[in-house]
């Protein structure tokens, strides 16, 4: 937990969200602000700026993320339809909160460009 992470303060249940998923690594909620049907945020449980700040010590909590997004999408609804599986790093990606969160996007048609999601 680091203080003033707001992430971090979902994970610990001190600020209410959505929460669809969680274990030991990672914790998965709504998007406060969705942007198709299907919004969810994936999140490792433990504080990690970005993904920048990610490497191969990590690949336990990156494999789990993406096994927990290929579930969510089922359970969406959204496995055959097609889903986005994206997280911002830095400022030119318009990155907004620090603490890494990949975004799991359905459920419309969402164009050919990354940017098309918003
Ligand atoms: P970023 O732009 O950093 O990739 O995405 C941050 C995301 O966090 C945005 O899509 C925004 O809507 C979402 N968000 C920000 N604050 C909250 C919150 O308090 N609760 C939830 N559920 N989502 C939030
Ligand atoms: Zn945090």
């Amino acid at each position: 937990m680091t203080d003033n992470c707001i992430f971090c303060k979902i994970i610990a249940g001190d600020i209410p969200s959505q929460t669809v998923y969680q274990d030991e690594l990672i914790t998965a909620f709504r998007d406060i602000s969705p942007v198709a049907p299907t919004h969810l945020l994936i999140i490792p449980n433990q504080h990690i700026a970005s993904l920048a700040q990610m490497g191969e010590e990590h690949a336990a909590i990156l494999g789990r993320a993406v096994k927990v997004a290929n579930d969510l999408a089922v359970s969406e609804g959204m496995a055959e339809s097609g889903y986005r599986f994206i997280t911002n790093v830095g400022p030119d990606a318009g990155q907004a909160v620090f603490h890494v969160h990949f975004h799991l996007v359905g459920g419309r048609p969402l164009g050919g460009m990354v940017r098309r999601v918003e």
